[in-house]
């Protein structure tokens, strides 16, 4: 027989889909998944299977091996494509990664509310409609001293919300060192044109006074502006113009101060260890009379963007018509209004919501985690195994430049490059996601929740000690 006649003769044999369905393996695939879908399966292997044999390649004609292909084919398809992950890469605020790991308070309150009928408009009071801003507006109030607040579906939103409210058509005085770019679509000279407000430069790069805003007010203003440089800083010869400097210029010509604060710090920057980082509380108490801020950021919340201050401006913003495009779902309200119960009581907020908590903690409690997954270590993966410090960050725009100190398991040497490693890890059942730096494999604690301890340990041993040293 020449070659063409070989793969003839293999491709002659390649088992019958309808056969293969009637097979034990096949009868527990059709239980399973659906008899459809593991027929669809069964051909999508078969299909596979022909074309390597027309290529020429070595090709199993066996029946367990096409099921368990169509298996594996299954199994991967039930995957879903927004799924959990572990984040061993110690960056808290991952924008990736979903930004803030929220607190299981704000993840149980969401549940609840999503498979059921809720209050999200509706007073059980009088028995008649509600507003679905009353969830977290005396929360937001309460814990910044505001006097009116609304959320909304994020920060970008709020900006634009503000400024179309309170400025379209008409100017809005931005200092130049303050026209930033946020994570690629927020840019400020953008979204102010999209909310149909003017922008008023002034100053420069590095210096702008109060003097240079003053000078910019004219009959067409409608607004002072400032924005919060989140994700980078610059030092040296530079100059600002604070919120105390500002207030008095606003109110002396009868226009709102303005403050786009990005992070939403709740929580004592000094308590934190945070250097610089606008909090919401002061920002309002120094005179601004709109802020905005995030609530995925250093809120430590669902994706929201929250705005509070002043009673007029904002029921200015709750009847404009952007208000019902830009609004919060019930699943976003609950798991917000979770999250803010918990800053009642700043302590328990800081042990609570994950997110103060990972940027708090210490080195040597993120070293007891690594022992924790070290112990569960054997055989190859324990000798590669070793515990070192490493920096962690802030991330999501969001206090750039502040290293976090803490805690790493790292992977050197062993049969897998860092590379073919992290890319195993991420391949895992439950995905795990590490970073690779000075040729290791770095698993940073920090980013580590509890319970991710036994599958990290679990997926290295099965990795390292299987692996074909
Ligand atoms: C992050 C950020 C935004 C955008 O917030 P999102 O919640 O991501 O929409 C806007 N302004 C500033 C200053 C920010 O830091």
């Amino acid at each position: 027989m020449d070659n063409k006649q070989v793969q003839q003769e293999q491709l002659r044999k390649i088992p019958k889909v309808d056969k293969l369905l009637q097979l034990e393996q096949g009868q527990e695939l059709c239980g399973r998944f659906s008899p459809a879908l593991a027929a669809q399966a069964i051909r999508q292997s078969i299909d596979s299977l022909r074309a390597a044999i027309l290529r020429g390649e070595e090709a199993s004609l066996c029946e367990g091996e096409i099921l368990r292909g169509a298996q594996q084919r299954l199994e991967e398809e039930q995957n879903p494509s927004l799924r959990r992950v572990i984040n061993a890469t110690g960056v808290v605020l991952h924008t990736n990664l979903g930004r803030a790991a929220m607190a299981q308070e704000a993840a149980r309150a969401a549940m609840q509310v999503a498979g059921s009928y809720n209050t999200l408009e509706y007073s059980l009071q009088t028995g008649s409609r509600g507003s679905r801003h009353d969830h977290v507006e005396s929360l937001i109030c309460q814990i910044t001293g505001a006097e009116a607040a609304m959320a909304v579906n994020n920060n970008a939103a709020a900006v634009m919300l503000m400024l179309s409210a309170l400025a379209k058509g008409k100017e809005v005085v931005v200092s130049r060192g303050e026209l930033v770019e946020i994570g690629g679509s927020f840019r400020v000279p953008e979204i102010m044109e999209q909310s149909g407000a003017v922008l008023q430069e002034v100053g420069t790069t590095n210096k702008t006074r109060a003097a240079d805003y003053e000078r910019a007010i004219g009959e067409n203003t409608a607004a002072l502006l400032k924005v919060h440089p989140s994700n980078f800083r610059i030092s040296g010869f530079c100059e600002e113009a604070t919120l105390e400097e500002l207030k008095p210029i606003a109110r002396s010509h009868g226009i709102p101060l303005l403050y786009d604060i990005g992070s939403g710090l709740l929580a004592s920057p000094e308590r934190m260890g945070l250097p610089e980082e606008p909090s919401v509380q002061r920002s309002l108490a120094a005179g601004a009379d709109v802020i905005c801020f995030s609530g995925d950021k250093l809120l430590g919340g669902p994706q929201a963007g929250i705005l509070a201050g002043n009673k007029e401006l904002i029921a200015a913003m709750k009847k404009h018509p952007l208000a019902r495009a830009l609004r919060l779902d019930k699943m976003t309200l609950a798991a917000l209004e979770a999250t803010l119960r918990l800053y009642q009581d700043p302590e328990q907020a800081l042990k609570k919501v994950p997110t103060l908590a990972m940027i708090c903690a210490t080195p040597a409690e993120l070293n007891e985690k690594a022992q924790r997954i070290y112990g569960m270590l054997s055989g190859r993966a324990r000798e590669l195994a070793k515990i070192q410090p490493e920096q962690g960050q802030v991330g999501g725009g969001s206090v750039p430049g502040h290293n976090l100190p803490g805690m790493a398991l790292c992977i050197e040497g062993g049969a897998y490059s860092p590379d073919v490693l992290e890319e195993k890890l991420r391949g895992q059942k439950l995905p795990i996601i590490a970073r690779i730096a000075h040729d290791q494999l770095i698993l940073d604690m920090r980013t580590v929740l509890a319970g991710d301890e036994e599958p990290i340990a679990r997926s290295l041993n099965e990795l390292l000690n299987g692996e074909e040293a």
